[in-house]
């Protein structure tokens, strides 16, 4: 098989656990095997406040911390993730010509006092320039054979969006003949997230973006499949902290991923694993730390006569915001306006409602966007048409996930009667005509109880099959 690899930053955290992954790594040998790596864990964060507070407040000792910093972790990890001697010092040498070119870059945003987008991404692409020769590093210690190559090396071309760059057209093809040489004779190790531009100007995919890099090089490549190996044991049916018998769900569409990332559930971004999807290669989220357990597969169609129901999402930081008045009825426009007026000032809508009597239109926002909203809409209806407008932050949206749900009858009663039947009021409620979800908004005090009522009335819970 043809397997691509990606591990996040907390698989990757130390040396041990390096040395770890490079041994997952090598029981897979016998694999056409290509690696592709996160920073260690937190790296990419300090990069970015420490290069912000150097071009504020131009702190040079800040920047000498940081170089200390980067410089013992990396070289601890590598000494306790690489075995062999001469294959450590060639590392070490890499890493201390890697983090003086990061210490120039810092000292000159630290005397200019200026940080552009463009050197916030040289910067940042500093976590995975420094995990990736270790990584490769503690494979040839272990006797594999093993390259390690920047995003660019791989093959990966942008545009010059720097901080959210899009790979240009060609991209697959070059990725293609760059690794292709390298398959199955080599493990090649690909630092994650970062790019370059088609001048050879370092770029980043995006915060997250090394989940991106790894389904893009498994799409260029024809993979077989792509692993994502993280903290976690897969996509869950809820959230184990609210729900104590919350279990991996083993396969789930790409539309429910979809659903549930819109809903709070973060293990995997939809729009990371796109290219995968859309060239229909399947996807696994594994745990590094528990590798014989399956985990959850991500295929691209629904499996027909599945479970209904998935999974059980909430989010708390949301406001409703209601408006209501007699002149909106039946008057044309309304809610062009409401929502015109949101998205002019740069509030994004999560659920919207209204009732056939068109007297009133229920919004769902972010709850950090809430005062920013109301004063939008209160601007946008100064003539009157809105009698009333309120808004309640006090609240949380739960949502119910599964492709399976569209067409099957019953499944609303289902949810509602649970909600009943443990005293929640539903205060909105919203489903999209694709029928992949059923949302609605409780009180905050309601909103744990909702979820695990819903988990428990869908037969969610129970131990993983292992
Ligand atoms: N290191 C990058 C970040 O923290 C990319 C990644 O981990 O996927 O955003
Ligand atoms: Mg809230």
């Amino acid at each position: 098989m043809r397997l691509i690899m990606k591990f996040g930053g907390a698989s990757i955290a130390d040396g041990e656990k390096i040395k770890w992954v490079a041994e997952l790594i090598n029981r897979y040998r016998e694999h056409e095997l290509i690696v592709v790596t996160s920073a260690l864990k937190d790296v990419t964060d300090h990069l970015l406040e420490r290069a912000d507070a150097a071009a504020d407040a131009g702190s040079i000792e800040s920047v000498h911390e940081l170089i200390k910093h980067l410089r013992d972790l990396h070289n601890n990890a590598a000494g306790i993730a690489i075995n062999d001697p001469v294959i450590l010092d060639q590392v070490l040498n890499e890493l201390d010509g890697r983090i003086h070119r990061l210490n120039q870059a810092l000292t000159g945003i630290c005397y200019l006092g200026e940080l552009t987008s463009r050197s916030r991404d040289y910067i940042s692409s500093y976590g995975e320039l420094l995990a990736a020769p270790i990584l490769s590093g503690a494979l040839r210690s272990i006797g594999m054979s093993s390259v390690h190559l920047t995003g660019g090396e791989a093959g990966i071309v942008t545009n010059s969006r720097y901080g959210d760059a899009k790979p240009l057209e060609d991209t697959r093809e070059r990725i293609c003949q760059r690794l292709t040489p390298l398959i199955g004779k080599c493990v090649p190790v690909v630092a994650g997230f970062i790019a370059e531009n088609e001048h050879g100007i370092t770029t980043t995919l995006g915060r997250g973006g090394s989940d991106f890099s790894a389904s893009l090089i498994g799409s260029a490549v024809h993979a077989d499949e792509i692993w994502f190996w993280k903290k976690v044991s897969g996509i869950m049916t809820a959230d184990p902290k609210i729900v104590p018998d919350a279990r991996t769900i083993p396969q789930i569409s790409y539309i429910e991923v979809m659903e549930l990332s819109y809903f709070g559930a973060e293990v995997l971004h939809p729009r990371a694993i796109e290219p995968a999807i859309r060239n229909d290669i399947p996807v696994r989220v594994l745990n590094t730390f528990d590798p014989d357990f399956t985990g959850t597969l991500v295929v691209r169609d629904q499996q027909q006569g599945g479970v209904v129901v998935k999974a059980v999402t909430v989010i708390e930081d949301i406001a409703l915001i209601n408006i209501s008045g007699a002149g909106m009825v039946g008057t044309i426009g309304v809610a062009a306006r409401a929502f015109g007026a949101l998205a002019d000032a740069g509030v994004n809508i999560t659920m919207i409602s209204q009732g056939s009597s068109e007297a009133n239109i229920s919004i769902v926002v972010e709850e950090s966007n809430l005062a920013c909203a109301v004063d939008a809409i209160r601007a946008e209806f100064r003539n009157g048409m809105i009698r009333e407008l309120t808004a309640d932050a006090d609240v949380s949206a739960i949502t119910v996930v599964g492709a399976g749900m569209a067409g099957i009858p019953g499944v609303a009663a289902s949810v509602f009667t649970a909600m009943g039947e443990n005293n929640v009021n539903v205060i909105m409620i919203s489903q999209g005509s694709s029928e992949h979800n059923i949302s609605f908004v409780v009180g905050s005090k309601d909103a744990k109880r909702a979820v695990r009522a819903l988990h428990s009335k869908f037969g969610l819970g129970g131990r993983d099959r292992r």
